[in-house]
């Protein structure tokens, strides 16, 4: 597969400072798709230098220019929206019809409503006798995980070149070859020279380097919270700005009244999509104990639709999980359900394929709230259902993690629902199904996060404000 050998720096692809390479793998087979550059602090620095000699340019840009630049963004990535969905597929193993709808539909629709936000918001406001200027925060280090490895990137990336912020990212080690082509994308784009750079590295060197270095004013990551927590403290030691997205253990609580079937069977897709790799999935199913039995059995039939197989194929709805580590992360959690007294109804930790980084769609009944698969973020297709006794049960379980960052409510009523759903601690809930809308706020309680993106909110994120007094 095609790779640049070297950093998008400065508005050209230059050579790596070092001479270390990343493998990119092909979760499926787990052959070798292509080789990118390991960056170094050097490079981290470099593209720093580019972003900072930038950034006054940029800042100064009139925000209809900028918008209109973000808008020329996506339609690059609309016009290169099938190449983006296949190299999605190769490197991270997503099924290529939810790669091309959400992998590179979403980013697209996050983009456009950039695109109109830059040109609509409003930057000066008036406040009694003074007025008051909404800034850009300056140069932003971008830290994003491979499990959207388009969105992650574009919800940093657009928003903060609608404040007038410079860039440089830093993307996850499994999924470089999608952040290559943003970056050809964004050239493409005619984004100005030094506006968006690109370093691809491991963790510990080139995101280390970023997050420490003295000329980047705002660290945004996503990722884990072990990872968020380093970053935090780094950022907080320097007195720099940060946004953490971090992880999540989100409830999917069916009240009584709800529409069972259909509720299981939403529950259960939100889980399987993306082989359970998204920081929001609805990995707990919480229902009635006068329910219970029905529920398990509706989620039995409904994960029997998500047969593990090739991400080509057409017709896959489950392909394997990213890499070599999480295959075996996620199969140990399978593993520890069983030990500690969950019964299996479906899946378990048996590889289902001979070759490919694949985790049988796993369904585990009888689980109770302490239990591990209960309270740690797996990140695979396994989906724990849970019973509670009244309401009160349901929302002391709903809101008995460490994490908040999504959930489900289901009821007879879109009221019965809210009103459950204003209770929960956590940053996002779906009502009855509701769809998810790119310009609401997204981002955690607790220790799902600091910050929040998407829509105006996540614009402001990137923003600082000065007032003038008169
Ligand atoms: P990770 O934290 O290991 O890596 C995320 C990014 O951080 C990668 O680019 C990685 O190279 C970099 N990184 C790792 N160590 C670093 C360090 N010491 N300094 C600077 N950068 C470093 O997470 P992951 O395994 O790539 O992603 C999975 C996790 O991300 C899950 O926990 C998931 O819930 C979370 N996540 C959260 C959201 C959200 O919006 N809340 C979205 C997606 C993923």
């Amino acid at each position: 597969m095609k790779a640049h050998d070297g950093m998008y720096i400065g508005g050209q692809w230059r050579p790596a400072a070092g001479r270390e390479r990343i493998e990119v793998r092909n979760p499926a087979d787990e052959q070798i798709l292509a080789e990118v550059p390991a960056g170094t602090a050097e490079d981290v620095d470099a593209a720093v230098r580019a972003a900072r000699a930038a950034l006054p340019g940029w800042a100064a840009t009139a925000p209809a220019e900028r918008a209109a630049l973000i808008g020329a963004l996506r339609d690059v990535l609309t016009a290169r929206k099938k190449e983006i969905a296949e190299t999605v597929t190769a490197e991270l193993g997503s099924p290529l019809g939810f790669s091309e709808a959400v992998h590179v539909g979403s980013p697209i629709a996050v983009a456009s409503s950039y695109a109109e936000l830059a040109a609509s918001y409003a930057f000066e406001e008036r406040i009694g006798n003074s007025t008051v200027l909404l800034e850009p925060v300056g140069v932003v280090g971008a830290i994003t995980p491979w499990n959207y490895p388009l969105h992650q990137v574009v919800a940093k990336v657009a928003p903060a070149l609608a404040a007038g912020c410079t860039l440089v990212l830093k993307p996850a080690e499994d999924t470089p070859l999608t952040a290559q082509l943003f970056a050809e994308a964004v050239h493409e784009a005619g984004i100005p020279a030094g506006v968006f750079n690109l370093v691809t590295g491991t963790g510990p060197v080139a995101g280390q380097a970023l997050a420490a270095h003295d000329g980047v004013d705002l660290v945004s990551f996503t990722g884990s919270t072990a990872v968020g927590r380093q970053i935090g403290a780094t950022a907080g030691a320097a007195v720099k700005r940060v946004a953490l997205e971090l992880g999540g253990k989100s409830a999917n609580v069916i009240l009584p009244g709800a529409d069972l079937p259909k509720a299981v069977a939403a529950g259960v897709g939100h889980v399987m999509n993306n082989s359970g790799q998204s920081c929001n999935a609805l990995t707990r199913m919480l229902v009635h104990r006068d329910q219970y039995e029905e529920a398990v059995s509706l989620a039995a039939a409904a994960v029997a639709k998500y047969p593990t197989g090739d991400p080509r194929e057409p017709g896959t709805r489950l392909g394997p999980v990213v890499n070599a580590k999480q295959h075996e992360r996620v199969r140990g959690y399978i593993a520890r359900g069983i030990e500690e007294g969950a019964r299996l109804v479906a899946g378990g930790p048996d590889a289902p394929h001979a070759q490919g980084y694949f985790v049988a769609p796993t369904v585990f009944a009888d689980v109770t709230p302490e239990m591990t698969i209960a309270q740690e973020e797996i990140f695979g297709p396994v989906l724990s259902i849970l019973s509670y006794e009244d309401e009160e049960d349901a929302l002391r379980i709903a809101n008995g993690t460490v994490y908040g960052l999504g959930g489900a409510v289901w009821a007879a009523d879109q009221e019965t629902a809210a009103a459950f759903a204003r209770r929960m601690d956590t940053g996002q809930v779906d009502i009855n199904g509701g769809r998810f809308n790119v310009r609401a706020p997204f981002g955690g309680y607790k220790q799902s996060g600091v910050g929040r993106e998407l829509g105006p909110h996540g614009l402001s994120e990137y923003l600082q404000t000065k007032s003038l007094q008169f």
